[in-house]
This record gives C-alpha cells, structure tokens and sequence, in this order.
C-alpha cells in the first residue's frame, strides 16, 4: 500500500482525466492520495474533489507564493475549512524565497500564523522551501511544541538542516522525482536519513520521474521514485514501502482518530 502525499490534482490538465488518473492509481497500490492548495479558490476546489473521490484526502491552507494576493484574514477561512472530515493536514505552506524575494515579511507572517492553526486544531503542517530553509527552521523551532508535527515536501537543504528536522518530533521529510535524475545532487543525504522519517509524495503535475521526465506526473508514478529511493539506501523495496506506508499514516491519518 502506497500513499501519495503531495499531489496537485486541482491544475486543469489532470483534473480533466481524474478519473483515469485515480484508477491508475489505485493499480499501482496507492490507497490515498493528499491533495495540498496553494489558495483559498483551489482549497475549495480539493474540499469538492475530496468529496467526489474517496481515495483524495485535503491540506488546505495559503502557499508562500499566494500570500500577496491573501490577506491574514483569509487564515480564518482556511480554520472555517478545517473542519471537513476529510482535511488531514493544514498546507502546503512555507517561505519561496526563489520566487518572491521582496514580501519575506509577509511570508513569514502567514506561515506563523498558519503555524498556529495547525497547533490550535492538532493537525499536521506540509512545508514548502526554497532558497530558504534555515528561516523555516528557525521559524518552526519558534513555534514549536508538542502540537506541531508536520512534513517538509520535496526537502532541499542539506546534511545540518536535516540535522535539523531529525530533532524535531514527529517531522518527516520526502523528496520527488528528481532523486531519478542523472544530476540529482543529494543520494548521500538521502542514503543517511532515518527510514522512520521517510514519506512518499510526487508532487505531481510537477517533477516526473524517469523515464518519463518532461512529461505530466500523475500519482502512479510514485514507484519510479520509491525504486530509487530502495536503491539509493539500499533496501528491500516492500520493506521501504511498509515502512512509507506506516509514516504517511502516523503523520496523517491518526492525528484526528
Ligand atoms: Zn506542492
């Protein structure tokens, strides 16, 4: 049994075969699949397909993109939102600093902020970094306390971040196709992370694996990626699997039971 964890089923060009896209799914062995927004529009959007598609679970909340066309009182919103059944973590948020370097401050506001609701309704945080790791870090050991648990998707930082997150109770990391790639820089980080702090996701329609990099990513090509990730720590891959299986459960699926 398989769980995606970050995938953005809501773009337009793979929400037209969702149907097909959720069988493949399901014959590859994925039972659920987490749907992260970016914004208000489509954290409503994931609440609809959550109801249509038992296999979709929701992470609604405000990306670090969006938040300059957000205001902080659409954080309430977002807690209004938490409290369908099918909400199982509050994301994907964060800091970009790749993409928007000139509203840091406002950034971080909105990823405390959302911080906090996810404390106040126990519910796990999905994180998004780039070019900014080490103020999310910062930020969350702020923050942190026995409430707050959470994954940091597709991780980019390096050996001391992960330190790090390896500190931090109940945080996870996970990585996407790109640990298939000829390039891909980090095999020895991946190689020394703890299994027990190991999730599955694609993020797709983005980062497709081999062999299918440059075209659309779909959920089913999470075992291009878990295969990878089995060679590069050199382990049994239905022992990998299990243990996947077992952490996206943990993290998300037993916070609200
Ligand atoms: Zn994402």
């Amino acid at each position: 049994m398989i769980i995606d964890t970050h995938a953005h089923l809501f773009f337009d060009d793979i929400k037209k075969d969702i149907t097909e896209v959720v069988e493949r799914a399901i014959e590859q062995g994925i039972v659920k699949i987490i749907v992260p927004a970016l914004d208000l529009k489509t954290s409503e959007e994931i609440l609809k397909l959550s109801e249509e598609h038992d296999i979709i679970y929701a992470a609604i909340g405000l990306h670090p993109s969006d938040v300059k066309d957000a205001d902080l009182k659409d954080i309430k919103t977002i807690e209004e939102l938490s409290a369908h059944e099918k909400v199982v973590a509050i994301g994907e948020i964060g800091l970009d600093y790749y993409w928007n370097k000139d509203n840091m401050t406002e950034q971080k506001s909105f990823f405390r902020e959302q911080l906090e609701l996810a404390k106040d309704k126990t519910l796990p945080v999905i994180i998004h970094t780039r070019n900014s790791i080490k103020d999310a870090l910062q930020i969350i050991s702020d923050a942190y306390d026995n409430r707050l648990k959470g994954q940091f998707h597709c991780f980019s930082g390096d050996e001391n971040d992960m330190k790090e997150v390896i500190k931090l109770n109940d945080f996870y990391v996970s990585f996407c196709g790109n640990i298939t790639f000829k390039n891909f820089k980090h095999k020895e980080l991946i190689k020394n992370i703890p299994v027990e702090k190991l999730l599955s996701e694609t993020d797709s329609p983005f980062l497709t694996p081999e062999p299918f990099r440059g075209k659309r990513n779909e959920p089913s090509r999470i075992v291009y990626t878990i295969k990878k990730m089995a060679e590069i720590k050199n382990m049994n891959y239905d022992e990998l699997l299990k243990t996947l299986y077992e952490n996206a459960e943990r993290l998300f699926f037993n916070s609200n039971t």
